[in-house]
């Protein structure tokens, strides 16, 4: 049966140089803080074109780092999407501050920049918490609308923390994803675009200041050593042996799978234009492509449209179901539904079909003409 992501094809492929970087970090007994590590950073730093990376042990805690070092607290309002992986709020609340749920826009599922700057204007009206960040996300592999954000976000003063979780290889006019912002963080979660055996994440940033106490903060907030501590910080590491993979998966994500994975989006989106509504690339942007999702006109069909693909032993998932501001455990912040309505239509129409560099031409196909039958019924 197709899978909705491959990750054996990759290992299949790359399995001697993955399996030699493995059984290296074990003959050597440096599981924590190897070469590997420090050489992954380098790498990553120098493809991402910033001055600093630095790895931790997933990104939702990369996130957290970042606003844990900004001092970010309790009476701050950070701007999250409303339309994105529950981590992008959860550190908000986490460091005590409040997520103000943005609505998205319908094209690009990015953040709505004409409602981020309503909404921003709003909560500085209302006096009761202070405006402090705006995490944008890079949904399905395209990079938010970074140049209006950082406009909104230099006229507010506010910070600009890119969550580039699914975000990594994407690209605005050559200035790369998880290069925006005042800091940026990806996550090695095996589905991601960049993905490593395990969890793994990494910080970017510019800022000298901030990736010092970042690299502190990460190490129970060391001073000299680990021993020697000088605040209070957590302790968020990425295994040598995930970085040692994750060197042998840099190569290749450069090498071939970014562009194999941009040439399944053209196959796809070939087949299925003005079938179903696919996906939309802005001019000058450039996707990574970690879902390829198209919409429906309403719940029902897409919903019949999982279940028919479903009867074809094709797999497809639902990202998202359920709108943040409908979150349980946001719940207390009390949202109005109607400030959504493109996220909660989002919600209701959206569909990921199968993509990853390594699906062959005769799945997309498979997949295009299941789909093609299903609008002929
Ligand atoms: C996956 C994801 C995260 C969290 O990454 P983890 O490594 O799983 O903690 C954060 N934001 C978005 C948008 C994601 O897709």
């Amino acid at each position: 049966m197709m899978e909705f992501r491959d990750l054996k094809a990759q290992y299949e492929r790359y399995k001697q140089e993955i399996d030699a970087a493995i059984q290296n970090v074990i003959t050597n007994a440096n599981f924590i803080g190897g070469n590997e590590v420090k050489e992954l950073e380098e790498q990553l730093a120098h493809y991402i074109e910033v001055k600093h990376c630095i790895t931790c042990a997933n990104g939702t805690e990369a996130m957290s780092l970042v606003l844990m070092a900004w001092g970010i607290k309790q009476s701050d309002a950070v701007f999250v999407p409303d339309f994105t992986f529950f981590s992008t709020g959860e550190v908000v609340s986490f460091c005590g501050a409040t997520p103000v749920f943005v609505d998205v826009d319908r094209d690009t599922f990015n953040i709505d920049t004409v409602k981020l700057e309503k909404a921003i204007v709003k909560t500085l009206e209302e006096g009761q918490l202070t405006p402090k960040v705006i995490i944008p996300v890079d949904l399905f592999g395209l990079p938010a609308n970074h140049i209006e954000i950082e406009r909104i976000a230099k006229k507010y003063n506010l910070l600009v923390l890119e969550d580039g979780a699914q975000g990594f290889g994407g690209n605005i006019n050559g200035k790369k994803a998880c290069s925006f912002g005042n800091a940026a963080t990806t996550s090695f979660f095996p589905a991601k675009p960049l993905g490593c055996y395990g969890d793994g994440g990494a910080i970017f940033t510019n800022d000298d200041n901030l990736a010092a106490l970042i690299s502190s903060l990460k190490i129970h907030g060391k001073g000299q050593d680990k021993y020697d501590n000088v605040r209070i910080g957590v302790n968020s590491r990425l295994d040598t042996i995930q970085a040692a993979i994750l060197k042998v998966k840099l190569k290749a994500f450069i090498d071939h799978e970014l562009d194999d994975v941009n040439g399944v989006y053209q196959l796809y989106t070939e087949k299925l234009k003005g079938i179903v509504e696919t996906p939309y690339i802005p001019e000058s942007y450039y996707s990574s492509f970690a879902q390829y999702t198209i919409k429906l006109k309403n719940k029902e069909q897409r919903d019949g449209l999982q279940a028919y693909l479903k009867e074809h032993d094709i797999p497809s998932m639902v990202y998202y179901v359920k709108p943040m501001h409908q979150q349980g455990a946001f719940a207390n912040l009390g949202y109005d539904d109607i400030d959504f309505d493109v996220t909660n239509k989002l919600c209701d129409t959206v569909l990921s079909l199968p993509m990853y560099p390594y699906i062959s031409i005769n799945d997309i196909k498979f997949v295009c003409n299941r789909i093609i039958n299903y609008f002929e019924k």
